[in-house]
């Protein structure tokens, strides 16, 4: 079953809003299984240092959405040297969103999806960021996506999943998008370095 990962290293949403914020967000994968005709995401929350994938790793199939603090961007480690994908497109959503992606392009399509502490405030409003960081990603579509209306466009605690984007899924679903998984293992060392009081822990 493809998953959704929403992968939690700093600890921001505790058991409570781990609950609410995962059925709110089973709630839209639901209406996008339903009105796509398409595998239904499972929504795994991945808190702290648990394992990323106890399933077995995420592979292209699934989705992953990290949770970063406001003051640090998990997704500053992506694309270094190393992975050979050049060039990457920085997009960060407006204020509605919350939420940035990264997509590389190269010998493979990649992205990595996250949004801020500041969206947790309202588990419904960060359940919508969190499915449209998911579409972006999915999708492998920069801010060019915000036309389609509905989930795609800009959200609120409101908005859910229309039949359009429904489709757009589907269709999307047979184009695997490697995931980046190694920003579990950055974030924690920057968490260490916070919780030993290092003031320079998010530059
Ligand atoms: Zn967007």
């Amino acid at each position: 079953m493809p998953t959704a990962f929403i992968v939690d290293p700093f600890e921001i949403l505790d058991t409570g809003k781990q609950t609410v914020l995962k059925k709110r967000l089973e709630t839209h994968f639901a209406d996008i299984a339903t009105m796509g005709h398409t595998p239904l995401f499972k929504v795994q929350i991945i808190s702290g240092a648990a394992r990323l994938g106890p399933d077995g790793d995420p592979t292209a199939s699934d989705v992953i959405v990290y949770i970063s603090p406001d003051e640090y961007s998990i997704l500053r480690d992506f694309g270094d040297g190393e992975r050979g994908m050049v060039p990457f497109y920085p997009k960060r959503d407006g204020l509605e969103t919350g939420g940035r992606g990264l997509l590389a392009e190269g010998d493979k399509r990649a992205a990595a999806s996250e949004i801020f502490q500041s969206s947790i405030a309202d588990l419904n409003y960060a359940a919508a960021a969190i499915v449209h960081e998911a579409f972006h990603n999915r999708l492998f579509l920069d801010n060019g996506m915000h036309k389609h209306g509905g989930i795609e466009d800009n959200v609120n605690s409101a908005t859910r999943v229309s039949a359009a984007n429904a489709r757009h899924w589907a269709a999307a679903a047979k184009n695997p998008v490697v995931q980046w998984k190694e920003g579990q293992k950055t974030a924690l060392a920057r968490k260490a370095r916070r919780d030993h009081g290092d003031k320079h822990w998010f530059w």
